[in-house]
C-alpha cells in the first residue's frame, strides 16, 4: 500500500509527497534540511589562473570583490548582477528569461525527461532508444546550456553553497508543475526517501560540501520528506566524465557506488546537479535495485540536450 499525504505548507506540492512505510527510516525534516557541513569551502585561490585572458581574470577579480561587498542573495546566482531580494531563485530578469526551463506541457522523453527535438515524433529520446536504462524515470528542471553551467559552476567551484537550497526550490516547483498523469507515471504513489549522489571522500574533503546534498536537503525540506545523505556511498573515485564517450562513462562509473542499508520495496528519489548520458543514474539504480528498491527516480536541476545522430 502506497500511502500519500498532503504537504501542510502554504504552497501545495504537485505530487503527493513522502510516502511512509512500516520499514522506512524517516528522519525529522529539520534534520534533513538543517544539518550542514563543517568547513565551508574557501574560494579557489587562483581562480583567475584558469583563464587565459586578462579580461577573464579581471572579471573574476570583480566578481570576487562583489562577493565581499554584497552578501549572498543580493546578486544574481548566474551572472552576478546586483538584484533585490524579491527575485525568484535569486536570478536577475535577464537570466531568468534565458534559462532554458523545461516547463509544464513541454515534450519530454518518457524515460529520462530530456526535452525532445521538435522533429522527433517518438516518445523517448534518441539516447534512451540507443541505451536502455536501469533507472525507472528521470526528471529535470532545465536543459543544460551556458547559463545552467554558470549556476552549477558558482555553486560547486565558487563556494556559493546557498545555490543548493535555491535549486532545491527550483526542483520543488518543477514537481508542482507536473499534472496528475505525469505525477502518477513518474512516482507511482510517492517516494520513501531522497538520496543525494555522493562524492568520494577525497572529493568531499577537497570541496568541503556535496552540492547534491545541498539540493536534496532543500527539496526534502519543502516536500517534508526524509533525506538520507548516507544511503549511497561512493566507494571509489572516478575520473571526470566530461570528455568521455557514453561507453567510457559507463565503464568509468561501474562499481562506484554502494547502498548502505536495505531498501526493500522503497521508492527512492536520487538527486544530482546534472544528467548527461544517464550512466551515473543507471549505476546507482542498479545498486539500489540490488538492495531491494522498488522504484528509482533520478532528479536533477539540468539535463543535457538529446544527441541526435544524422
Ligand atoms: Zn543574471
Ligand atoms: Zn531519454
Amino acid at each position: 500500500m502506497k500511502d500519500t499525504r498532503q504537504n501542510s505548507t502554504r504552497r501545495q506540492p504537485a505530487h503527493s509527497s513522502a510516502r511512509t512505510t512500516a520499514n522506512s527510516t524517516r528522519r525529522p525534516s529539520s534534520q534533513a534540511a538543517g544539518s550542514d557541513f563543517a568547513g565551508r569551502p574557501t574560494r579557489p585561490v587562483v581562480q583567475a589562473a584558469i583563464h587565459s585572458s586578462v579580461a577573464a581574470a579581471m572579471t573574476e577579480l570583480l566578481r570576487d570583490a562583489l562577493d565581499l561587498i554584497y552578501p549572498a542573495g543580493l546578486k544574481c546566482i548566474c551572472c552576478g548582477a546586483i538584484i533585490d531580494t524579491t527575485r525568484t531563485y535569486s536570478l536577475c530578469n535577464q537570466c531568468m528569461a534565458k534559462v532554458n526551463w523545461i516547463t509544464a506541457g513541454a515534450r519530454t522523453c518518457d524515460r529520462c525527461g530530456k526535452l525532445l527535438s521538435k522533429n522527433d515524433p517518438a516518445d523517448t529520446c534518441f539516447s534512451c532508444r540507443e541505451n536502455p536504462h536501469v533507472f525507472h524515470r528521470a526528471l529535470a528542471c532545465a536543459q543544460y546550456g551556458a547559463l545552467e553551467r554558470d549556476i552549477i559552476f558558482s555553486m560547486k567551484y565558487r563556494g556559493h553553497t546557498e545555490i543548493g537550497d535555491i535549486l532545491g526550490e527550483v526542483m520543488w516547483d518543477r514537481l508542482q508543475s507536473l499534472d496528475d498523469t505525469e505525477r502518477q507515471e513518474i512516482f507511482q504513489g510517492g517516494i520513501d526517501v531522497i538520496a543525494p549522489v555522493p562524492l568520494s571522500r577525497q572529493r568531499l574533503l577537497a570541496r568541503g560540501f556535496n552540492q547534491s546534498y545541498l539540493m536534496a536537503a532543500g527539496l526534502a525540506r519543502r516536500m517534508e520528506a526524509p533525506c538520507d545523505q548516507n544511503l549511497l556511498r561512493r566507494i571509489r573515485n572516478t575520473s571526470a566524465m566530461k570528455s568521455l564517450t557514453p561507453a567510457e562513462r559507463r565503464q568509468n562509473i561501474r562499481g562506484a557506488f554502494e547502498v548502505t542499508r536495505d531498501v526493500t520495496g522503497q521508492h527512492v528519489l536520487v538527486v544530482d546537479d546534472i544528467y548527461t548520458t544517464g550512466s551515473t543514474a543507471d549505476e546507482i539504480a542498479a545498486a539500489l535495485i540490488a538492495a531491494g528498491a522498488a522504484r528509482v527516480i533520478f532528479f536533477t536541476f539540468a539535463a543535457g540536450a538529446d544527441v541526435v545522430k544524422s
